[in-house]
């Protein structure tokens, strides 16, 4: 069995809050949202940040591309920020690539905004919205 948390949630052996998968990617609700709808893209295959493989990073594009759709249409962002952190330093904690889509809304705007965790953590109600 795999140490890494990510791979675990992929394999299914950890329950998530999944919205999206294809061949080379799931998505599923962050456990603690900055935002509502926060949501990790995660690739299926194991590296262990978004400089450590090109291709790995290019094969989530579709996946970013309908994540960011559904947010968009099904929960109402009127923007996103689209992250990923590479190395502890940078504030990465799980080391398996992911790409962070963090929905923006017009009543809680900007940049310096966006590290607030959000009160609204009903991932149930979200994910019902989305999935
Ligand atoms: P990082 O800090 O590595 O850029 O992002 C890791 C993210 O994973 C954090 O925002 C954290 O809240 C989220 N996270 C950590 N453990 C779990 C978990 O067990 N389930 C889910 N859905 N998210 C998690
Ligand atoms: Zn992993």
């Amino acid at each position: 069995m795999s140490d890494c948390l990510f791979c675990r949630i992929v394999a299914g052996e950890i329950p998530s809050a999944r919205v999206y998968e294809d061949d080379h990617a799931i998505a599923f609700l962050d456990i603690a949202p900055f935002k509502r709808g926060h949501t990790l893209v995660v690739s299926k295959r194991h590296v262990p940040n978004a400089l450590a493989d090109a291709d790995v990073l290019a094969s989530l594009a579709p996946a970013v591309t309908a994540v960011g759709a559904l947010l968009t249409e099904r929960l109402g962002a009127d923007g996103l920020n689209i992250l990923t952190n590479v190395n502890e330093v940078a504030g990465q904690s799980v080391f398996h690539l992911h790409v962070h889509l963090i929905p923006r809304y017009a009543d809680d705007p900007g940049f310096a905004a966006l590290v607030r965790r959000t009160a609204d953590d009903d991932l149930d109600a979200v994910r019902a919205a989305l999935a």
